[in-house]
Formats: C-alpha cells, structure tokens, sequence
C-alpha cells in the first residue's frame, strides 16, 4: 500500500512551498489539490503522467475514494492544500476516514497566508508594547463560529487579529470588530492573495474597512491592529542591558 501526504503548498508562490513538500510532489504519483486556492504552478512540480485531481470538483468521499484506489495499487499519493493544512483545511475528516480504511498517511507542513501576508505588510505580528498574541480566526459565514469565538468577543482582547475566509463579509466584520473594542481609527488591511503575481495591499482602519475593499476578490486576509501603526517597544532580547544565555549585558 501507498502512503498519502497531506501537502502544505504555501501561499502561493512556488517557491514558498517545503522543499520536503516540493520533493513529495515530485514523486506522487497522484495529486489532489485544492484548485479553488492552490496556484496551478505548484503542479509543474508533478512528474510527467502524474494523475492530477481537483478536489474543488469533489465530494469528501469521492476524494477518498480518489485516494483509496491510488493507495490500493500501492501509488504515492499528495494532497495538496493552500497555505498550512491545519489551518481551515479540512484534514481532520480526511484522516479520520483513511484511519477506518486502515491508510497510512502523514503531514507536511506549509506556510500559511497569514505568514506571507505579515511578509508583504512589512510587519511583526507581536510587538513588545502593542500585543503579544495573534488571533486567527474567521467570521461567521457558511460555517458557524462557537459562541464566545465571535469576531465581537474576540474583538475584546486588541490584540492582532487575521480573519480569514471573511473578505466577503467586511461590512459586519468592521461593525463587530468596533462593537467589541477596536478603536474605529485602529489600523487594518486587506492582503489578497499574499505572494501571488496579482498580490493587492489595501492599508486602511477598522472604520473604514468596508470601503477599502474595491477590486479586492475573495482570496484575501484581513488583518487588524495596532501592530499597523508606528508605536512600540525595543525587544528585551537584544536590548543592550539584557543578558541571555548568549550574551552577557553591556554595563
Ligand atoms: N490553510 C490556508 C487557509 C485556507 S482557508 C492557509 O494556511 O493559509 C482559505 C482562506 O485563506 C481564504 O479565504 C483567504 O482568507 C486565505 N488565503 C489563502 N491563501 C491566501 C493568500 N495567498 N493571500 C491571502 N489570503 C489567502
């Protein structure tokens, strides 16, 4: 029997993709990638004849009989999902049903959208003085939000937040944003398709939010806080009168 990996392609560009991920996908024999949101050029990765599947066209089930039939004639198998899998990739329900079938399978990490889109603002996430967590998170859509995970409750804390799979959503996301404590002028933007070629940046505050989405489509991040805006602290960890197992402090 073969093995199935669950890929992490990256962002988007190629090049953002493992070079454990890159050298799977080489060899699969089998590819299943998510085409609403993996770019087609992580498949030139494929090796010539690769079967290729676009699981935007299938069920959950007929993706695991994709893979069991491939499996069971002992080819390498990858699943490939946008970003890192375990962020909204819906893996779970996929390993739980190969488990039952008794198919083996492992992950391979990648980096997700919200990582190149810190990379393409320029920014940190968590600045000494501003915040120290980051919130990933999405609003309410098609899938529900548990109660006390609401873009309101979460809104609360002012720390940085990423929604995802919430670019449509922008006019109730900036309402409850403020409802739970952003100041209307605290600092967001919108990142679509983060290290794409058609990568688009829009800087604007929570209250203007729902007008700063023109032209923007829905493979987009937003992020909010004030690790936008100019103020922060120097770091403990290379601050001169600081020692660490490293370094001892300049007097
Ligand atoms: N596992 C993925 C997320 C999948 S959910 C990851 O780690 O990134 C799909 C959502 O991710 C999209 O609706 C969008 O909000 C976000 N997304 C994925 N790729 C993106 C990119 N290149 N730029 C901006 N947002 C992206």
């Amino acid at each position: 029997m073969g093995i199935v990996h669950f890929v992490g392609a990256g962002p988007g560009a190629a090049d953002l993709i493992t070079l454990r991920g890159k050298s799977l996908l080489e060899n699969a024999d089998v590819v299943i990638y998510a085409g609403s949101l993996v770019s087609p050029n992580l498949l030139a990765y494929a090796k010539r004849g690769c079967e290729i599947h676009n699981s935007a066209e299938m069920t959950l089930d007929e993706v695991i009989d994709a893979i069991e039939a491939a499996v069971g004639m002992g080819k390498a198998v990858v699943r490939l999902h946008t970003g890192d899998p375990s962020l909204y990739g819906a893996i779970r329900e996929q390993m739980d049903k190969l488990a039952a079938l008794n198919i083996e399978y492992e992950i391979c990490p990648g980096v997700s959208s919200f990582s190149a889109a810190a990379a393409s603002l320029g920014a940190e996430y968590t600045l000494p003085g501003v915040t120290q967590t980051v919130i990933l998170t999405r609003a309410a859509g098609k899938t529900p939000v548990p109660e006390g995970e609401t873009v309101r409750a979460l809104a609360s804390h002012k720390a940085t937040m990423v929604l995802f799979l919430s670019a449509g959503l922008l006019e109730s996301v900036a309402h409850d944003l403020v409802a739970g404590g952003y100041m209307p002028h605290t600092p967001a933007a919108i990142v679509y398709k983060a290290s794409w070629k058609e990568e688009k940046i829009v800087r604007c505050t929570v209250g203007t939010l729902a007008q700063s989405a023109s032209g923007i489509g829905k493979t987009a991040l937003i992020c909010v806080g004030d690790f936008l805006g100019n103020g922060y602290e120097l770091s403990r960890l290379y601050a001169s009168g600081f020692s660490t197992e490293y370094r001892r402090a300049k007097e």
